[in-house]
């Protein structure tokens, strides 16, 4: 059967309305207001169960899942991957506060990010992170000073860079030598990394770290960064010794957004990996590693819809059309920063004809504010439509700004037929809330 949606939570209604998990997106943006974040819950915890459940069948459960949180972090998210007992990755004392205040228990948590300050590394410390993801020769001097101070030795893992272009886009293409994260193994600058890591006291190195890029729609990219990251395991057990416990493969899983995007099979991907791993393990005479992955984009994208209302419609003749929506770069800015590609859909007009192209505009004071460009709509779309962005789940939220002093929208859960609000809207009290 031909697929009709984007996203398999999302359907047609009765009276032309777009449901969402099973939801009226008209009801519940009377509800709640415009713009409006939609999130699936159901989707999510099932994400997790699916990730889960690969890594049990193909690595029998040595390794973990890491909702890598930078994808979309708020409260509710951590109790989320608490109750579906995943691990996360988190890249700042922000993120891991908030993890700390859902009760998220920090040993499960990988810290990130290519500079750490002195305070982030104390920090951390202090409320018990799990493991450090170090990148830099200063930032592990730096946490083997905190740890020596407090008395402890602090797990770590090292972050690689193996050298692979994934020919995504650039601000997300993070494996190539002449990256900003961690060393690369052809330059010899990671095999010093990894020295500098073993002669310190207070370091105790778990492991390995790589993460190439985003979007990745096959096993190929994760099977050529497993090669290399194996070949330099081997090569450092034979030199050093060193034998690491924990090889983390990052994440980077695909997910479509436009009906001719491929559709990746999770499972698949985490097949094959497992496959070549367990033979190159096998050939290099390894044990077999504790795998990590870490999954953002594809744990909460496809369960984040946007609805916003639409305030004009512009037609300049022979020229283009514009639909000015109640939100735009602010609660969505991947298309200014990258070009990112939506489905665009008209949520209570489901059942019209789509004959007029139109550019979906935001309400900001740029002409870049651009949601999506030539996109189908219904000629009868007036001020009063609804507008629904799909697949909005991912670095929609966490990227959104206050420019133009523009409040951002609430975050609304969608479970089992039910909504509540888990983050709310900000308004006006809260844009003078740092103004001294
Ligand atoms: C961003 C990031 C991820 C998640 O990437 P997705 O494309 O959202 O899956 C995982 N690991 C690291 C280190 C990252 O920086």
């Amino acid at each position: 059967m031909e697929q009709r949606f984007i996203c398999s939570n999302l359907s047609d209604g009765p009276n032309g309305h777009l449901f969402f998990a099973g939801q009226d997106t008209v009801s519940l943006a009377e509800k709640y207001g415009t713009p409006l974040y939609l999130m699936d819950e159901d989707l999510i915890r099932a994400k997790c169960r699916l990730f889960r459940r690969c890594l049990e069948k193909y690595f029998g459960g040595h390794g973990n899942i890491l909702y890598a949180s930078k994808a979309a972090s708020f409260k509710r998210i951590y109790e989320i991957m608490r109750e579906e007992d995943m691990c996360v990755d988190v890249v700042s004392p922000g993120e891991i506060y908030t993890a700390l205040k859902a009760g998220f228990p920090l040993e499960k948590a990988w810290f990130h990010s290519n500079n750490k300050s002195d305070e982030d590394i104390a920090f951390a410390l202090d409320h018990g992170i799990g493991y450090f993801v170090a990148e830099s020769f200063e930032e592990l001097n730096a946490i083997d000073s905190a740890a020596a101070e407090r008395g402890i030795r602090q797990k770590v893992l090292l972050r690689i860079t193996p050298g692979i272009d994934t020919h995504t886009f650039e601000a997300v293409d993070t494996g190539k030598v002449d990256s900003k994260f961690g060393y690369a193994i052809e330059t010899g600058q990671a095999e010093e990394f990894l020295r500098l890591a073993l002669s310190l006291d207070n370091i105790e190195l778990q492991g390995l770290h790589c993460h190439v890029g985003s979007q990745l729609f096959d096993s190929d990219v994760f099977i050529r960064s497993a090669r290399i990251m194996l070949d330099f395991m081997s090569h450092v057990r034979d030199i050093y010794g060193f034998e690491a416990q924990q090889l983390n493969l990052g994440g980077g899983f695909g997910v479509p957004y436009v009906m001719s995007d491929p559709k990746p099979d999770i499972d698949k991907i985490m097949k094959e990996t497992a496959e070549e791993i367990h033979r190159l393990c096998e050939k290099h005479r390894l044990k077999i590693p504790d795998i990590g992955f870490e999954p953002g984009r594809s744990m909460v994208a496809d369960a984040g819809l946007t609805l916003y209302t639409v305030g004009m419609v512009k037609k300049i003749p022979g020229f283009i059309n514009y639909v000015s929506v109640d939100g735009g770069m602010t609660d969505n800015p991947r298309f200014a920063l990258y070009g990112a590609e939506y489905t665009v859909l008209p949520a209570d007009r489901m059942d019209e004809s789509r004959n007029m192209v139109c550019s979906i505009v935001g309400r900001c004071c740029e002409s870049g504010d651009v949601i999506q460009p030539s996109v189908p709509m219904p000629e009868g779309m007036e001020r009063g439509s609804l507008v629904a962005v799909c697949t909005t789940g991912a670095y929609n939220y966490s990227m959104a700004s206050n420019y133009n002093r523009i409040g951002r929208p609430p975050i609304v859960m969608l479970s089992g037929g039910e909504s509540y609000v888990a983050v709310r809207r900000e308004n006006l009290d809260d844009m003078l809330m740092l103004d001294e």
